[in-house]
C-alpha cells in the first residue's frame, strides 16, 4: 500500500476533527500530500468516520487521477487540489462546516483579530472569499472554490492566515501537516466563537493592537520564535 505512514496521519486528522465536534455526519474532509511524489491522501466519500481504515484513504495525483484505492474520494478533492498547488509550503488541507466558523461564513464576515488567542495562530483577520459566480457554480465548483480561496490570498501569507472561510459555505483551514490543518481547524472554531462572544458583549470592539497581535504571532512563528519547546511549536 503507498504512503502507509500519510494514510495513517491523515485518517488521524480527520477523526480529529469529529472528536472535537467540528464535524456532524460527513460534513468534513482532510487530507495530506506527499510533496516528493505529487500523491495526496484524502478521505472517502461519504463512509462513516468510525469505520474509516487507513486502507480505505484515496491517493491520487495533484491532477485528481486515482493512483491508489477502490472509494471516491471526497468531493472537495479539487479544491484541496487548487490549494496544494498555489500553496506550496503547506503539507496537509482540513475543511468542515463548523458551527461558529461557518456562521462568519455565512455572514460573509471576516472573523477580526480581537485577542491573542487569534494573534497566536492568525496573523490577521481570517479573511473571506468572494461569493462564487452562477458560472463558476454551475461548472467545476469545486475547482473554483479554490481559486476563490487563492484569491484572497493575493494580498496576504497563508502561511500566517492559515485558514479562510468560503463564502455562504465554511472554513478551510491548512498547514504543514495534516495534522497542523486540523490543528487550525480547531483553533479557528475557538476564535469564531469568542469574537461572535465579545461583538455580543460589546458591538464597538476593537481589534487587539498591533504591538500586541506581533507580539503574540511572532513569538510562536517564524525566525525569531522562542514559545514552547525547540522543535515543538504547538
Ligand atoms: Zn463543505
Amino acid at each position: 500500500m503507498l504512503l502507509q505512514s500519510l494514510r495513517e496521519q491523515v485518517l488521524e486528522a480527520n477523526l480529529e476533527l469529529v472528536r472535537r465536534g467540528l464535524v456532524l455526519y460527513t460534513f468534513g474532509n482532510a487530507s495530506g500530500i506527499d510533496r516528493e511524489q505529487g500523491l495526496v491522501v484524502i478521505k472517502p466519500s461519504g463512509v462513516d468516520y468510525d469505520k474509516m481504515k487507513p486502507a480505505d484513504l484515496v491517493v491520487t495525483d495533484l491532477a485528481g487521477k486515482t493512483v491508489e484505492g477502490t472509494l471516491r474520494p471526497s468531493s472537495d478533492l479539487p479544491t484541496h487540489l487548487v490549494l496544494y498547488k498555489a500553496f506550496s509550503q503547506i503539507g496537509g488541507v482540513a475543511h468542515t462546516h463548523s458551527e461558529y466558523a461557518t456562521s462568519w461564513a455565512q455572514a460573509c464576515t471576516p472573523i477580526p483579530c480581537y485577542g491573542t488567542t487569534h494573534a497566536d495562530s492568525f496573523y490577521g483577520s481570517v479573511p473571506v472569499t468572494a461569493t462564487l459566480s452562477n458560472q463558476d457554480i454551475d461548472s467545476a465548483y469545486e475547482e473554483n472554490t479554490g481559486h476563490a480561496i487563492v484569491k484572497a490570498f493575493a494580498e496576504s501569507d497563508p502561511a500566517s492566515i492559515p485558514a479562510v472561510l468560503v463564502a455562504n459555505h465554511g472554513p478551510f483551514a491548512w498547514g504543514p501537516t495534516a495534522a497542523a490543518a486540523a490543528h487550525n481547524a480547531v483553533i479557528l472554531e475557538s476564535v469564531a466563537r469568542m469574537a461572535l462572544f465579545t461583538q455580543g458583549i460589546n458591538s464597538s470592539a476593537k481589534p487587539i493592537a498591533r504591538a500586541l497581535h506581533d507580539k503574540h504571532f511572532l513569538r510562536k512563528h517564524g525566525k525569531n520564535a522562542y514559545y514552547g519547546q525547540r522543535g515543538n511549536k504547538a
